[in-house]
């Protein structure tokens, strides 16, 4: 398998070197939103580890990643009032995957209400400062 690139976007995004709208983060996971969301809300959550994908992870950081989505999950569904809950996480590009560091996708679901294709659309800044500030909100309660 191809070795860990910590030039990736998200590796930029851990160290601080590239922006992101940040909704959670503790020792060991950060989560931020999709700027190309398939569902309202759709948040990632990524490890502080450097892992690329399944293949490389230890099950104590995936376990770790596991906790965080857990925890968006809870808050996505107050924060947009979903009715559902789609979690993804894909690995190698044969398995859908384009940024090569580990991250699970959580997004939250409407009734009727299709996910986008992915990386579809660019969202709104102001859209997506809303929605971090409604997800840093419901976090509180979890
Ligand atoms: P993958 O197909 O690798 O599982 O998903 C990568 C995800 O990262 C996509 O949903 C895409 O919209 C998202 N993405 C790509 N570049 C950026 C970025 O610079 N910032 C954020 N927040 N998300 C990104």
């Amino acid at each position: 398998m191809t070795a860990y690139d910590p030039n990736n976007i998200f590796a930029k995004i851990l160290r601080g070197e590239f922006p992101c709208y940040k909704v959670y983060e503790d020792d060991h996971v950060l989560a931020f939103l999709d700027i190309m969301p398939r569902s309202t809300g759709h948040t990632l959550v990524i490890p502080k580890a450097p892992a690329r994908n399944i293949f490389d992870i230890t099950a104590e950081d995936y376990g770790h990643v596991a906790r965080g989505a857990h925890k968006i999950a809870a808050a996505a569904k107050t924060a947009f009032k979903a009715d559902g809950m789609t979690i993804g996480q894909f690995s190698e590009a044969s398995g859908g995957q384009v940024v090569f560091h580990l991250h699970m996708h959580v997004m939250p679901r409407h009734d009727d209400v299709a996910l986008l294709p992915p990386t579809s659309r660019k969202e709104d800044p102001k859209v997506l400062e809303d929605h971090a500030t409604k997800l840093i909100a419901a976090l509180q309660a979890f």
